[in-house]
Formats: C-alpha cells, sequence, structure tokens
C-alpha cells in the first residue's frame, strides 16, 4: 500500500567495505536497511552496475540486535547504561586528570578509515586542539602507511596515481603483486579481467596461487618477503637489454645513475636464488612491461606489511619510472588501499602522528600558524608516537588514557597479547563504536555511534574520488554520529565547535587542505561522479590522473630511491619450520565486526581456517577439515585446516578476519624503519595435529 510504501527511505551513498568506493542505492525502513539497488550510472564512476557480494548482501550488521543503542559506563565486570552526559562528564574528567597528573602527552587518540573524511579532519582536531597531544594516528599505520612513505619519497603524493575505470580499465599491462585483488577488490579484479579477455597481459607475482593468477599471462609464484629482489631484478634486466624508457628518466627524473649502480648485483640468477623466479619468467616480464605502451602496477599489504615494506613500496616506483609508465592515460602506480576510507580518512585528513590534514608537516612554523589562524591556537609541532609505539609507551606507563573512535586493536594490533596487556595497563579507556568490539570490552566508557548507513559525510576511494555519503535510516537508539559525538565532546571541554552539518566540516577542510582547496558540498551534490583531488580551488575540476606534467615536488622532478635487499625478519628454522602468511576472503572484512554479523558471510565462510598444501599435510598427518593447533613464538590458536596447493608446501595462510583463532595471535612485532608498518605477513609457524576429533 501506498502508506507502506511511504515509509520506505532511499539514499544514493557509497559503500563501507573497500575503498574502490562502489556506489549504489541503499534503502531502508523503520530504522532497518532493506537492500541495495544500482544507481544512476553517472554517480558510479567505479563500479557502473556491479557490486560485490559484501555491498550487495553485506548490510545486516547494521540492523544486528548487537548494535549499541546507549552510552555503557563500566560497572565491575560489566557495563551499566548511562546517559550521554553522564558518559561526555567521565571522559573529560578522567582524561584531564590524567592529562594533569602526567602531562598533555599521556593520551593517546585512535581514529577510524570507516568513518567520514569530517569525522576523521574532527577527531585528529579533538586530539590537537582539545587534548593538546600530538599521539593520534588511525589502522592505515598497518595497511598501507609504507605505501605513502615510498611514494612521498619517490614521486610526491602518497596515493594511486590513476582511474580505475579508465586507466586500470583500459591498460595495455599489468603487473599485480602482494593483492589478491579478486577477494580484496572484487569489483576492481573485474575490471582487469575484463580487459585482460580483451588483449591485456598480466603478469601476477605472489607466493600463493590466487584467483587472479588463473587469468594471468603469466603466473609466478615468489617467496613470501622477496619482492625487492626480483622488483630489483626486473629493473636490472631492463637496464641491461636497453629497454628503459630514457627520454622519460632523462626529463622527469633524477638520481638514475644511483638505481643502476644498486640494482646490478640483481642478476636473474642472484633473482632465483632470493626469490625463487625462474630467470625466463622474469625476463618475460620484464620485457613485456618495459615495451607496452602503458602499464598498471597494482598492490596492496603482500608488499606493505613487512618489516621492509617501504622499501619494497619504492623497488615497485623505480621499476614503473624506469619504464615511463606514469602521468599518462592507461599507466600508473595503483596502491588498493583497504578500508572504504582509508584514503581520505585514514590519510588526507591527518589523522597521524607526522602529519597534519593535507600530508602537511605539522614542525613546519608557517603550516602551524595558518592552523592558528582558525584553530585559535597552534598545533602541538612535535611529531607524536606511531600505533605501535603507543602501544609500547601504554605497556611503559608513558601513555596513560586513550580515546579510540571505531577501530578493533585487540584484533588489529600485531602480537593480541600484547595489545590486551597494553589496554589493561590503562588508567582509563574510552571506545566510540557501532558494537562492543572485542576492544570495547576493556573500556571503561563506551559510546555507541552511528554506522556509515545513518549518517551524511563523504570518503574518499582508492583512485582519489571524494564521494558522498548519504543516510538511508536512524541510528538505532539513541546513538549518535561520529560527528555529533566529537562536537559535543569538544563542547564538553569548553571548546566551541561551530559546525551546523558535515558540509561546514568540510569548509574548514577546504580551508586548511590544499588539495581538498575546491571541494564543497555545493559541488559534489552536482557532481555525480565526485571530484578526485588535488582540488585546488573551485574552478578546478579535480586530476583525474597525477604527474602529467610533474612530479609533486619544487623541481617537479621524480626521484629514484635505491631499495636494498632485505628478506623476512623471522625466517623457518627446525622449531617453527612453516612460514605464515595472512590475508582477505571475498565474504570477510578486515577484524570481523561487520561481517561476523552478516548472514551470506558467515554462511559462506563460518570460522578461521588455515590452508596447508597437500604434501605437507601427509606430512603432518592431518586430514582436511581437521582442527589443528598453530604456534609461532608469540602464541598459538586453534583453526580448521583446508588442505590445498594454493600455495608451497613450506607456506601456510590463515584469514585475518577471525576473533576466534585470530591470527594475529601469531604474527610479530617487527616494524618497518619508515612507516612503523609491522611484519604482519611473514611470520615462522609449526602445525600440531589434534587428530579426527
Ligand atoms: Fe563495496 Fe568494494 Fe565490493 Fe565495491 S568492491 S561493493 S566498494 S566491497
Amino acid at each position: 500500500s501506498d502508506a507502506r510504501l511511504g515509509r520506505i527511505t532511499k539514499a544514493e551513498t557509497t559503500c563501507n567495505y573497500c575503498a574502490v568506493g562502489c556506489r549504489f542505492e541503499l534503502y531502508g525502513k523503520d530504522g532497518d536497511v532493506l537492500g541495495v539497488r544500482p544507481a544512476d550510472p553517472e554517480a558510479t564512476p567505479a563500479n557502473d552496475f556491479s557490486t560485490c557480494v559484501k555491498g550487495k548482501f553485506g548490510y545486516d550488521f547494521v540492523n544486528s540486535d548487537d548494535r549499541l543503542t546507549t552510552p555503557l559506563i563500566r560497572d565491575g565486570d560489566g557495563f551499566r547504561e548511562a546517559s550521554w552526559a553522564e558518559a561526555y562528564d567521565r571522559i573529560y574528567e578522567e582524561l584531564t586528570r590524567i592529562q594533569t597528573q602526567h602531562g598533555t602527552d599521556s593520551v593517546a587518540v585512535t581514529s577510524s578509515s570507516k568513518c567520514t573524511n569530517e569525522e576523521n579532519f574532527l577527531n585528529q582536531k579533538f586530539a590537537r586542539q582539545v587534548l593538546k597531544t600530538p599521539h593520534v594516528d588511525n589502522c592505515a599505520r598497518l595497511c598501507h602507511s609504507s605505501t605513502v612513505a615510498g611514494l612521498q619519497q619517490t614521486v610526491g603524493y602518497g596515493a594511486m596515481t590513476n582511474r580505475i575505470n579508465e586507466d586500470i580499465g583500459e591498460t595495455e599491462c599489468y603487473l599485480i603483486t602482494g593483492s589478491n585483488t579478486t577477494e580484496g577488490h572484487p569489483v576492481l579484479a573485474t575490471r582487469i579481467k575484463q580487459n585482460v579477455r580483451d588483449g591485456a597481459d598480466l603478469f601476477v607475482f605472489e607466493p600463493r596461487k590466487i584467483g587472479l593468477a588463473e587469468h594471468a599471462t603469466q603466473y609466478t609464484r615468489t617467496k613470501p618477503g622477496s619482492d625487492i629482489a626480483w622488483l630489483n631484478g626486473m629493473v636490472r634486466h631492463i637496464i641491461d637489454q636497453d629497454l628503459h624508457d630514457t627520454e622519460f628518466i632523462d626529463s622527469r627524473t633524477k638520481h638514475f645513475d644511483e638505481l643502476k649502480e644498486k640494482v646490478e648485483p640483481f642478476t636473474p640468477e642472484r633473482v632465483e636464488e632470493l626469490a625463487g623466479v625462474p630467470p625466463e619468467e622474469l625476463k618475460r616480464a620484464a620485457e613485456t612491461i618495459a615495451t607496452a605502451d602503458t602499464c598498471i602496477f597494482g598492490w596492496a599489504m603482500g608488499m606493505t606489511q613487512h618489516a621492509h615494506g617501504t622499501r619494497n613500496v619504492l623497488a615497485i616506483t623505480n621499476l614503473a619510472l624506469v619504464t615511463g609508465h606514469l602521468g599518462k592515460p592507461g599507466a600508473g602506480l595503483s596502491p588498493f588501499r583497504g578500508q572504504n576510507n582509508v584514503q581520505g580518512g585514514g590519510g588526507d585528513m591527518g589523522p597521524a602522528p607526522h602529519n597534519l590534514p593535507g600530508y602537511q608537516d605539522p614542525t613546519d612554523d608557517e603550516i602551524a600558524d595558518k592552523f592558528a589562524e582558525v584553530w585559535g591556537e597552534r598545533p602541538p609541532q612535535e611529531v607524536g608516537l606511531r600505533l605501535p609505539e603507543q602501544y609500547e609507551a601504554m605497556l611503559r606507563g608513558d601513555i596513560r588514557g586513550m580515546y579510540i573512535m571505531g577501530e578493533n586493536p585487540v584484533l588489529s594490533e600485531p602480537d593480541i597479547s600484547e595489545a590486551e596487556e597494553a589496554l589493561e595497563e590503562l588508567e582509563f579507556l574510552a571506545v566510540q563504536d557501532i558494537f562492543l568490539t572485542e576492544t570495547a570490552e576493556y573500556a571503561d566508557v563506551v559510546l555507541p555511534a552511528a554506522s556509515n548507513a545513518e549518517k551524511y559525510g563523504t570518503f574518499t576511494n582508492t583512485e582519489r574520488r571524494v564521494q558522498l555519503v548519504r543516510p538511508a535510516i536512524d541510528p538505532p537508539g539513541i546513538a549518535r554520529t561520529d560527528l555529533e559525538i566529537l562536537c559535543d565532546l569538544a563542547d564538553r571541554f569548553g571548546y566551541e565547535w561551530d559546525y551546523d552539518s558535515a558540509a561546514d566540516v568540510m569548509d574548514e577542510i577546504a580551508e586548511l587542505v590544499p588539495i581538498y582547496g575546491g571541494i564543497s558540498y555545493d559541488r559534489l551534490e552536482s557532481t555525480p561522479e565526485g571530484i578526485q583531488w588535488p582540488c585546488t580551488d573551485a574552478d578546478d575540476p579535480g586530476t583525474p590522473y597525477l604527474y602529467e606534467e610533474r612530479f609533486n615536488f619544487d623541481d617537479g622532478l621524480a626521484r629514484f630511491v635505491p631499495a636494498d635487499y632485505a628478506g623476512p625478519a623471522e625466517l623457518p628454522d627446525e622449531e617453527y619450520p612453516l612460514m605464515l602468511t595472512s590475508g582477505r576472503v571475498l565474504y570477510h572484512w578486515h577484524t570481523g565486526t561487520m561481517t561476523r554479523r552478516t548472514q551470506v558471510s558467515m554462511d559462506h565462510v563460518p570460522e578461521s581456517f588455515v590452508t596447508i598444501h597437500p604434501r605437507m599435510a601427509d606430512q603432518l598427518g592431518v586430514e582436511d577439515g581437521e582442527y589443528v593447533r598453530v604456534v609461532s613464538r608469540r602464541g598459538d590458536i586453534v583453526v580448521k585446516a583446508e588442505v590445498n596447493d594454493v600455495a608451497d608446501p613450506g607456506v601456510v595462510f590463515i584469514p585475518m578476519h577471525f576473533a576466534e583463532g585470530a591470527i594475529n595471535e601469531l604474527t610479530q612485532h617487527e616494524l618497518d624503519p619508515v612507516s612503523y608498518i609491522p611484519e604482519y605477513k611473514v611470520s615462522s609457524v609449526r602445525i600440531e595435529p589434534l587428530g579426527p576429533d
């Protein structure tokens, strides 16, 4: 009936899982999400009509009975319900007490790449302006911080250089490495597969024979953690064969001679020894990439989550520069970012200890003064602690209070027992989230937040495209949006934040962040395809691909930064003879907070598992489907064995999405010295069979 239809609400919005940034219409009714339908093709630049299974069916979590509906305050071992006023008072009193006793630097704030740009901007503003602490960070530290650090050194911007549709979808050639694209970025993988069907070459270099390898011109199995060797080897072979783009190198780059000298030792034979890559496969890939008119270099966390993650990124960037595959349509460096808004919220908005919004340097006086003009005072000018350092500081008692927005470090930090110990050491923890997560269980105050189906804002997808997010329903109970909560809290601390809406926050972002200088809600409402940064003023249409004429340095030149070889920090030995690696599965998402509450995901992949090669399974006496104990130097977990030959006999794999059988009980704390990203991708383990029962 009309009355029934009248209650159905609809919003054109952006997917809240991965950073492909698919857009669709979200339908709601009486506080529940009903479903998803394709949106106007003009408004869906990354996906047209498609979505993956998570985008299409992954909304159950919004309707879940587990949603937090009211603030909670710790009461013995549990929680009691509280009013907003009481919860805010407690946060104000406790953080103020800790800062008075131990200094402003004794508290830290965590932001969330799940939340909007506006909420992340306010989160770091809350840390810097209200709490006056430089210790603010977010989960980008754990996924692509090494990408950002590597690209900033070589080409300037820490972001994908090109577009999804027009460039990734149209290139002549791909090198994909460290990305299980069909599972992690499904709609983007579909673009690649379509283009390969139309004749593009696809080279996949991976320790595991992932889904995309089935479509590849050549799949090459590599040893985990050996990427610098084969990337340097490709550069060496290209120079050796005189296939490098001398015109591009001469006119647009510097330090080529240093690179040439550093890659010289990486002969095909040495690469084979270090990385297990057969010489003919290395040469074929290198020659095809060098002679193609255009090539896309795609990667994800298989490249970044290493103790030498930044060097991996330098190595792949050197390959793109040597072959001149930058600054033109169909070419580019394509880090596939993870979370829906990790590019914008986790990077561009500056909730990071060494970057103000827009990657601006907090130690620079001119920049600090620019912020002071708008905020009334300079933000703290020292570089704060990175996320893993914050957990160390918590264990030492240097950080005693913490405010976490939408992040689940109990599952996402490497070495879970250490993260739990650190949270236990805190005098006060406030968590703002949509569920009582494994981390919120440690909190003193829990604040109920709105999901992305319940708020206005913007996300910036992996191709730097700023897109609107709109509410289809209201938040449950008395939950509030993260934006409202942060404004309320600032007010409780005596700061008048005069924002009527997310649009007002974007106006402040545009004022302070040059790459967002021309972005406003008025423009976004009338630009269905969104706007790609840099967009410096109201007349700037945005930048579909970067570096057409200049790299982002004063002299406009890209820098070759040679990458010295480093292998995994922990190698197999007698006690721990297997290499463990990790990754995503299509049906789940990150720490599983959302997908473990989504029917379709649990129907397909209900629990964690470890993949074991048939030969290794035989040797261990393990049958497919039996439970096994996986043990590392950090801890042990029990998971189901899945026997298959996706990886070598010496390599096992566990997905990262589960609380039971959580892989980070096993992973190690070794950090990349530049980006401080932990080495999640390679740890040594042993497997103990538990028998058929
Ligand atoms: Fe959402 Fe990513 Fe799937 Fe698109 S590909 S629907 S953005 S999870």
